[in-house]
């Protein structure tokens, strides 16, 4: 069974003292014990992020990495760097990386190389643009993000794998997947991993969904048979909100 994760994607938003208040807050709430939930501050705050929740189950992640493990790429923010401060997971190819700071799927396919050599697990993030899903091309862009920048992983490796299906026109839109439109395509995700892969792998793997989820339709979402969670950006910025989130799995 895949493990529920819902996870916070708080993008550039929060500076120190409101990450640690937002923390705070969400700290006050009572997890439930079959969710994996999950926040991923910016790099400064990440270090004060995770000495917040040391005692507590929300999990810290970061947000990016770079693809080299050291070395004069100024600004930028090694796998190492993010071990070194306990991050044991980082989110990859989130489509604002992918088309804000042209990452590519082979960019996206040395990162994962990094992120797994250094024993980092990975949130691996596809969707398609509304021309695509306009085209009735979003299960080829789908499919072509999977094995360009994630099928050359090893068998082995899915153990430190989580998919976000993230379709970019639900992003910070309001408008989400339906309920059905989320489901056809996590099944499609798993199908496809099974083909490529196995049944085993495919069907131990968790599935985000992400695109404007919030308290209102995570419900629904959430019930749908493929969908083991959700990557939320907006909604994760209240506790209130992110926790009602949370708790929505039935
Ligand atoms: P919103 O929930 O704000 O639509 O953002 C989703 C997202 O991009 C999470 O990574």
């Amino acid at each position: 069974m895949p493990k529920k994760i819902v996870a916070g994607n708080w993008k550039m938003n929060n500076d120190l003292s409101e990450t640690e208040t937002l923390l705070k807050n969400l700290k006050k709430q009572v997890i439930p014990e079959d969710v994996t939930v999950m926040v991923a501050p910016s790099f400064t705050n990440l270090y004060a992020a995770f000495e917040s929740v040391r005692e507590h189950p929300i999990e810290v992640v970061a947000q990016n990495m770079h693809q080299s493990v050291n070395g004069a790429f100024t600004g930028e923010v090694s796998a190492p760097m993010l071990k070194s401060v306990g991050i044991q997971t980082v989110i990859l190819g989130h489509s604002e990386r992918r088309a804000y700071f042209n990452e590519t799927n082979d960019l996206l396919a040395e990162k994962v190389n990094t992120a797994l050599e250094n024993e980092l697990k990975v949130i691996f993030c596809i969707g398609e643009e509304l021309n695509d899903r306009r085209n009735s091309d979003h299960f080829e862009v789908i499919q072509n993000q999977l094995e360009n920048g994630l099928f050359h992983i090893s068998e082995e490796s899915w153990s430190h794998i989580i998919i976000a299906y993230e379709p970019v026109w639900a992003i910070g839109t309001g408008e989400t997947a339906s309920p059905k439109q989320a489901q056809e395509m996590h099944e499609y995700i798993r199908k496809t991993i099974a083909k490529h892969y196995s049944h085993a792998i495919a069907n131990e793997v968790s599935i985000l969904y992400g695109g404007s989820v919030k308290p209102a339709n995570a419900t629904e979402i959430f019930a749908k048979k493929d969908v083991d969670g959700g990557l939320i950006g907006g909604a994760s910025l209240k506790a209130e909100d992110f926790m009602a989130i949370v708790n929505a799995f039935g």
